[in-house]
């Protein structure tokens, strides 16, 4: 395997329920440097500040993992049976899983906690982890939200995720954290108390900064423990976004991983160094960025577009049997490009997101509110509006609209 799963002492908890966090979050806007965009010779995707718009030039694809020949073995199998085409995948038992010092059994659903170990002794606050483990063995899916301590929606989406599964029925394992950055949340902000963006800081170091020594130890102590992760996000600084996925694309293991998030445009990015999906994926683990709506806000229809992606991607993983009924035969690829306003005003939308627009259709103006000044900004490609600025005043150079473009999956 890529990675040596760490042996821990034993303990045995079990706790259900949620923790009582809904704390109400203020909100503090909080200022985000906006880089300027950049153009490369290879397929990318240009992001939204939330996840960076610098991206790196190219992704080197992974490593095909070796086929797993352990599956294929089965202590089921009867000794009577005749030779036959390949069955179902069969069914094994579960195996103990041991998380944050913990042993949680087969057929068990847990709350953990996990410490980072940068706050005050006497005052330290961990953060919950939700584990269900199945009573079959499958692989392990890692939810992680609030990884930017405004972004709510994906905190609802791991709750409904992760109640309402089965540790009877499920074959694998499940790892919710739900509020990554806990003291972000509790501040409203999208940060760290240094100041520092999480998602620039992975996988960490030990003897960074704050934002280092943090992500150091989710990695170390839970995200190495995952096969597949969702990390959940949603729009930054008045901006929303379509429920989509970021993935690199250029990486068979990640392309292959988004084939089974059911009604999700996928849009490609190779991600950007310091990136929680960008530092898992570097680790063998299959990773999509997963966006949806805005922050500081809780959207019950894109929690539900969100929950029931995932709910597909288990089943398509082999972790849960639903008959589950497909919107979509495949999703759909886009490449993507921000468009910016030119002046100064107040913006004001004339589409909707999720909007198929043309090239040169008007998708709003920037008003002058002293001058009376209107001025369009026009889409400069066909495509669909993944995601986009709400009602405000902006200045010039504020992206305003993301759109999609429809694009060919590399290599296929
Ligand atoms: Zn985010």
């Amino acid at each position: 395997m890529l990675f040596e799963r760490l042996q821990k002492p034993t303990h045995f908890a079990l706790l259900i329920g949620l923790p009582a966090l809904w704390l109400p979050a203020s909100l503090l806007a909080d200022p985000a440097s906006a880089k300027p965009a950049r153009e490369s010779d290879i397929r990318m995707a240009e992001l939204a500040e939330d996840e960076s718009v610098e991206d790196i030039e190219q992704s080197v694809p992974l490593q095909a993992a070796p086929p797993d020949n352990d599956a294929v073995e089965s202590t089921l199998t009867s000794p009577t049976a005749e030779p036959e085409p390949e069955p179902e995948p069969k069914v094994r038992p579960g195996e103990v899983f041991t998380l944050l010092d913990s042993d949680v059994m087969p057929g068990d659903s847990t709350r953990l906690a996990w410490a980072p170990g940068i706050q005050i002794a006497g005052l330290s606050q961990p953060t919950p982890v939700l584990v269900v483990n199945g009573v079959n063995a499958g692989p392990t899916l890692c939810l992680t939200g609030a990884v930017h301590g405004d972004e709510l929606n994906g905190i609802e989406i791991i709750r409904q995720t992760v109640y309402d599964l089965n540790p009877g029925k499920l074959s694998g394992r499940v790892v919710g954290i739900p509020i990554v950055n806990l003291p972000g949340f509790q501040q409203g902000s999208r940060y760290l108390p240094d100041r520092r963006d999480l998602n620039r800081h992975f996988p960490g170091s030990l003897e960074g900064s704050l934002a280092d020594r943090i992500a150091y130890s989710l990695f170390e102590q839970v995200i190495r423990h995952c096969d597949m992760l969702v990390d959940i996000h949603t729009g930054s600084l008045k901006r929303t976004n379509l429920p989509q996925l970021r993935a690199d694309m250029n990486n068979p293991e990640v392309a292959e991983f988004t084939r089974g998030f059911d009604r999700m445009a996928v849009v490609h990015s190779t991600g950007s160094p310091g990136m929680l999906r960008t530092a898992a994926v570097a680790a063998g683990i299959r990773t999509v960025t997963l966006e949806a709506g805005e922050s500081h806000r809780i959207q019950q229809h894109q929690i539900s577009a969100a929950v029931n992606s995932l709910t597909s991607l288990m089943e398509r993983q082999g972790m849960i049997s639903r008959m589950f009924v497909w919107g979509d035969p495949e999703p759909v690829y886009y490449d993507s490009d921000w468009i910016r306003a030119n002046h100064g005003g107040i913006l004001f939308s004339e589409i909707e997101l999720g909007a198929r627009v043309s090239k040169g259709e008007v998708l709003g103006y920037v008003s002058d509110p002293i001058t009376n000044a209107q001025h369009p900004i026009r889409s400069t490609s066909d495509g669909r509006v993944i995601g986009m600025a709400v009602d405000q005043v902006v200045m010039a150079g504020f992206a305003a609209y993301h759109i999609g473009t429809e694009a060919e999956i590399p290599g296929e």
